[in-house]
């Protein structure tokens, strides 16, 4: 049988240590390699050339290093969003965005958002990625070398990735082992280090997803997309609410705060005359009230396949005066990357053809 090579970016660190220790070499020498990928990123074998030669020689032979090639690389003109357009060694292409955002003492916070599949099953009607149809589910390298892309890219300017959003192309939840084996990777304390405070997920509401991350004490933060406080008008917008309707969904939500006292955010999508209605606000308000929750509006950013338009911003306001009547505190997103379709589902991957 021909030996398929490991791309080291797909383990974790026990994994890696569990696959040296099958060689004959102790969890120092895993330590030590773990030590070259993530502390020192060696891009290649070679870079790790002090290693025991023998070592070296069997990781040449049996794995790979796996990083993504930049197919375009675009950089937004209000300057605070640099898209990656990055090929996958099967030649998919997917986005990753390297955002900046002013922190309170004037400092730039460089988030990278990342993709978690080729394309999205859930088909939002808002969304390019939905608009696009499933590929595949990416592989925690795949999601780890994204992480690795924007890292090095800011590297080189002296700075530091600080946060990292599951908000690019695809559902994490629908490819929670991926994703949570590269959440372990990332907030490895000898390797990224990433606090995992640090890194949000944000699903459209895959129920059975919100309570294994609840039982399994994910450390992360979890992000609820609602768009819609009503059944008839979320399932307008996103398929997935008839499989998992809000009563459900509401109770998962209940249940992750139970076991993880940590506050959700909740992600609406202000869409003019379709969800921005004060009726709309104040079923939300009666959804979420007493929840430990915060509300994330996302203006609608625009995509070939969908006609709506942005809410105008007296109902927005209007929407959150009403939000803040239920205690409900309330963020409007600010559009960033939008000339480079970097902005929250803009991401499609269509590359060089646009
Ligand atoms: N699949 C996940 C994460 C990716 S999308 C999810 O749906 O939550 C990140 C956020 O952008 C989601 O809240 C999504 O609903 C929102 N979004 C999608 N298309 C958008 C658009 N055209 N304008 C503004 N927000 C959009
Ligand atoms: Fe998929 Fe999220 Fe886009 Fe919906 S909004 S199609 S779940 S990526």
């Amino acid at each position: 049988m021909h030996d398929h090579p490991t791309s080291l970016y797909d383990l974790t660190h026990d994994q890696l240590a569990a696959l040296l220790n099958g060689w004959g070499y102790s969890a120092y020498h895993a330590g030590l390699v773990w030590e070259k990928l993530y502390q020192q990123r060696a891009q290649s074998p070679v870079e790790m050339g002090d290693l025991r030669p023998d070592l070296l020689a069997r990781l040449q032979a049996h794995t790979v290093l796996n990083r993504l090639d930049t197919q375009l690389d675009t950089a937004s003109s209000d300057g605070f969003a640099r898209k990656f357009l990055l090929r996958l060694p099967d030649n998919q292409t997917i986005e990753t965005v390297l955002m900046r955002f002013e922190g309170r003492e004037g400092e730039a916070r460089a988030t990278a958002c990342v993709s978690t599949q080729a394309g999205c099953a859930m088909g939002c009607v808002f969304c390019a990625t939905g608009q696009m149809g499933f590929t595949r589910h990416l592989s925690p390298g795949e999601i780890v070398a994204q992480v690795l892309h924007v890292d090095g890219i800011l590297q080189a300017s002296g700075e530091r990735l600080r946060n990292i959003v599951f908000m690019g192309m695809g559902e994490p939840l629908h490819n929670y082992e991926g994703v949570m084996t590269a959440v372990a990777i990332l907030t490895d304390h000898k390797g990224l280090a990433i606090a995992p405070k640090h890194i949000t997920l944000s699903t459209v509401g895959v129920v059975p997803g919100i309570i294994r991350m609840a039982d399994e004490a994910s450390p992360i933060r979890l992000a609820v997309s609602l768009h819609g406080a009503t059944d008839a008008e979320r399932q307008a917008l996103v398929p997935p609410a008839r499989r998992w309707p809000l009563a459900e969904l509401m109770d998962a939500c209940r249940y992750y705060l139970a076991q993880r006292k940590r506050r959700i955010f909740f992600e609406w999508t202000l869409i003019a005359g379709e969800n921005d209605t004060p009726e709309q606000a104040h079923a939300l308000g009666g959804l979420l009230q007493g929840m430990a929750a915060h509300v994330n509006l996302i203006p609608l950013n625009p995509t070939t396949g969908y006609g709506g338009e942005p809410s105008h911003s007296r109902a927005a306001k209007q929407f959150q005066a009403i939000l803040a009547r239920y205690d409900l505190p309330s963020t409007m997103r600010q559009r960033r990357g939008i000339d480079i379709a970097a902005g929250c589902g803009q991401l499609k991957a269509e590359g060089l053809t646009r």
